[in-house]
């Protein structure tokens, strides 16, 4: 295990609300590609405060998304494949219900499916991430108020033929399943969730448009509503995605679409002066290379030509490299130094004292 710096957090301020981002499958490389490939700047470059985690699970060197995420949401390592549960199986309690009992606001967003690994274990406990209707049917009596992605068909086309939707508006959720809506459409009392495909969301390569930006944004508005402060995760599903598919361009452009969202998250951060700011991934996918271009001499023989950027992947899989964290705003000093993944949810404990008795 890698040492955990201490602070003295009694010094170190203390945010009312957190947005983590967390761009699946995004290891330096991937990051670094948008400062060759983005035409505008790159949010990336806003952050003063930066960090390492090591990525690996209970059980494994390297880790997959659920074991990752769960780290995220409840601090502890547990087995490749697990949402929300320890290594021996049992349920642990999650930031979004621990903060709910502070009456935080909270809210998930991400590309995949909602149902999917990383925002899954924000608010279901499943020994199996692929126990999709089952991690599905915890979402209504969840303690989230605000959630935006795909997974429709895991809710209204189901094998038990129960239809989720109306388990969710009896949770007092309204729900939309055809686009991101207006904040003032919002009805003030309700919860609000969107289903905007099926199952994932498209990739930007498919027109997927600014749904992570707006959605972000939309979510930040809506739970910021309150005087009580908020919890956001939000998610960049598919930059795992393009990793797994040895694909560039998709790779290239749903973290250039990331970006974008942490640039919103930025935005609102800097004007509100109350809001902690996380940026990181979960582990990194396919090895990615920004390699020189491959180029044959006059005599057929190879060289390198350093002038121009060629992309390279070693794996299809994950990698148990150190993947960044990168932190702005109230607390984010904290998020400096070499740690475990589990220490993201740890040093946001920490910070917001959102885990301290409730009065
Ligand atoms: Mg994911
Ligand atoms: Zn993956």
């Amino acid at each position: 295990m890698l040492s955990n710096c201490k602070e003295n957090i009694d010094e170190v301020p203390q945010p009312k609300n957190v947005i983590l981002l967390i761009s699946d499958g995004a290891g330096l490389s991937q990051i670094s590609s948008a400062f060759y490939f983005k035409d505008t700047s790159v949010n990336y470059s806003r952050f003063r405060n930066i960090g390492l985690i090591n990525t690996s699970s209970s059980r494994e060197d390297v880790t997959d998304s659920g074991a990752a995420a769960t780290a995220f949401a409840t601090g502890v390592k547990t087995f490749n494949g697990a949402i929300g549960v320890e290594d021996d199986s049992t349920s642990v309690e999650n930031l979004v219900e621990i903060a709910s009992l502070k009456h935080i606001k909270t809210g998930i967003i991400a590309t995949s499916s909602i149902t999917h690994a990383t925002p899954a274990s924000f608010f279901a406990h499943s020994i199996s991430r692929g126990a999709t209707e089952k991690i599905a049917l915890q979402l209504p009596k969840s303690d989230i108020d605000f959630f935006a992605g795909g997974g429709l068909q895991f809710f209204n086309k189901r094998s038990d033929q129960l239809n989720l939707l109306n388990e969710l508006e009896k949770n007092n959720f309204s729900i939309d399943t055809v686009a991101l809506s207006d904040l003032d459409d919002i009805k003030s009392n309700q919860k609000q969730g969107y289903f905007l495909a099926q199952d994932a969301m498209p990739t930007i390569i498919n027109n997927r448009g600014d749904f992570l930006s707006n959605a972000t944004d939309l979510g930040i508005q809506f739970l910021n509503k309150d005087e009580s402060g908020f919890f956001l995760m939000t998610e960049g599903s598919q930059v795992d995605w393009g990793g797994h598919d040895n694909n560039g361009e998709y790779l290239v452009s749903e973290l250039i679409d990331f970006d974008d969202a942490v640039g919103k998250a930025l935005d609102f951060a800097e004007k509100d002066g109350n809001t902690l700011v996380i940026v990181t991934s979960d582990h990194e996918t396919g090895g990615f290379t920004l390699k020189s271009k491959t180029r044959l001499k006059d005599d057929g023989s190879e060289y390198s030509d350093y002038s121009e950027i060629d992309m390279a992947f070693s794996i299809k899989g994950h990698s148990a490299t150190l993947v960044p964290v990168f932190a702005y705003g109230p607390g984010s000093e904290v998020f400096v130094g070499i740690y475990e993944n589990t220490e993201i949810f740890h040093k946001i404990i920490e910070v917001t004292k959102w885990g301290n008795p409730v009065d």
